[in-house]
């Protein structure tokens, strides 16, 4: 999601005309200078085009003096957004600070805009052309509290923005399953189990064009799409099938998919290949339910001894939902799709800029990065850049150590779940 960093001395109007931008959809504090605020990024949705604007008021003033608190902002936006509005008040014109301000935008490789605001009346038109002289090309008349022209300020926004990174492909028709794990896990057995049991859309549906790799199983209720399942149905189990070639296979699949049922044998011990797969998954960003197969085999000792090696095992992937089936005698072979839709829910999900800064704040407020190279790494504000998966930009005036960005990824979930779903953080660090 591209951001727009609106930038301005206090009371120019920033705030309403940020309130303007975003359709009032959420609420935005009062323009207090020298205050920093708990939320300075928002959600904007403009002829189907999302962006993040962020209100860079809301950054801390250095001790600069206005000035150079305002250039600093000014340099701030240049660095994490994809265009920088400057808005000034018509009613004073261009001051010493909107000079200093626009020459700092002038060296920007990103798309400026200037926004004279207060434009109440056309008596002040004189005044918004005297603008131009900032350099910053053509000022365009705007009334925040009225909203006189605030349509043609957002064409003009998102005309200069890049377009939104498309969110991961989610065709029409039913959710894409892969079935995957280590050769005699279960595989074949669980997917004749399902389409024994329940239906085989397949063979009812009359005119059905599916692709011959794939298979329809309905579940509880819900058509979904089992991916390269052909080899699976035919129970062939090639001799020929190397690791290696199976190992491709197996990664085809995931990639195919949008949710992933990583079935594991509950009797063994956990193995290097069921690592490798879970890496997979987690690589390839998708959904994810962890099934443990032949719990019919699984007695009091062997369960102590499996929560123990899990414990380790797992810690790639803590947010996965666990099953515990059997594919020979059905048990809780139903709970699979449960699973899988919760999964996917977390997949396809997207938490406000709003709800998202609001949180933030407060989390580093109480726990801030680690000093790195004697500097206290910023973090400005994030944004969820994108879902399948749920992708995270966290912009930053420093380098976040691992560590943290787990600390983060944590604090997440616990805040808003996420079962199910990788969740990627990325961090942007202004040069
Ligand atoms: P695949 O290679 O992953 O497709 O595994 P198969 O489905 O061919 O199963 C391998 C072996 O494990 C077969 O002998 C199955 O009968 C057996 N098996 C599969 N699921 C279970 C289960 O839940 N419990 C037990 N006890 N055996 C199972």
């Amino acid at each position: 999601q591209p951001v727009l960093a609106v930038v301005g001395r206090p009371n120019v109007g920033k705030s309403t005309l940020v309130n303007r931008i975003l359709g009032r959809r959420e609420a935005v504090v009062q323009d207090v200078p020298g205050v920093t605020r708990d939320r300075v990024a928002y959600d904007a949705l403009w002829n189907g085009r999302r962006f993040t604007v962020v209100d860079t008021g809301g950054w801390e003033p250095g001790a600069s003096g206005m000035q150079g608190a305002i250039a600093a902002q000014a340099e701030m936006a240049m660095a994490t957004a994809d265009a920088v509005l400057l808005v000034v008040d018509a009613s004073v014109g261009a001051t010493t600070t909107d000079e200093a301000v626009a020459k700092v935008l002038r060296r920007s490789k990103r798309p400026v805009l200037l926004a004279a605001n207060k434009v109440d009346d056309n008596r002040l038109m004189p005044d918004v052309a005297s603008l131009w002289s900032l350099g910053l090309g053509e000022p365009m008349p705007v009334s925040a509290l009225h909203g006189r022209s605030s349509g043609d300020l957002l064409d003009a926004i998102v005309k200069a923005l890049p377009e939104a990174p498309r969110d991961g492909e989610r065709t029409a028709g039913p959710r894409r399953v892969a079935l995957v794990g280590k050769p005699n896990v279960g595989k074949s057995s669980l997917l004749n189990k399902l389409t024994g049991e329940e239906r085989s859309v397949v063979d009812s549906v009359a005119g059905t064009t599916v692709d011959p790799v794939d298979s329809l199983v309905e579940l509880d209720g819900q058509t979904w799409r089992f991916v390269d399942t052909a080899g699976l149905r035919k129970r062939v189990h090639t001799a020929s099938g190397t690791e290696y070639y199976a190992s491709l296979r197996t990664k085809a699949a995931i990639d195919a998919a949008e949710v992933v049922i990583v079935l594991l044998d509950a009797s063994e011990p956990l193995s290097e290949q069921d690592l490798r797969v879970l890496t997979m998954v987690v690589e390839a960003g998708r959904a994810c339910v962890l099934a443990f197969n032949k719990w019919d085999l699984v007695d009091e000792d062997r369960r102590h001894q499996l929560e123990k090696e899990l414990d380790r095992g797992l810690v790639r992937v803590p947010w996965a939902q666990r099953v515990n089936i059997s594919a020979l005698t059905g048990r809780s072979v139903r709970k699979l799709a449960p699973a899988l839709r919760t999964a996917l829910e977390s997949w396809d999900r997207r938490v406000s800029t709003g709800q998202l800064n609001s949180w933030l704040s407060e989390l580093i407020a109480a726990t801030p990065p680690p000093v790195r190279g004697g500097k206290q790494p910023k973090v400005l504000f994030a944004t969820q850049a994108g879902i399948r998966p749920p992708t995270l930009v966290l912009f930053t005036t420093g380098f976040l150590e691992a560590s943290y960005r787990r600390f983060i990824e944590r604090k997440f979930r616990e805040r808003f779940g996420f079962e199910g779903s990788p969740v990627r953080i990325n961090v942007r660090v202004r040069e």
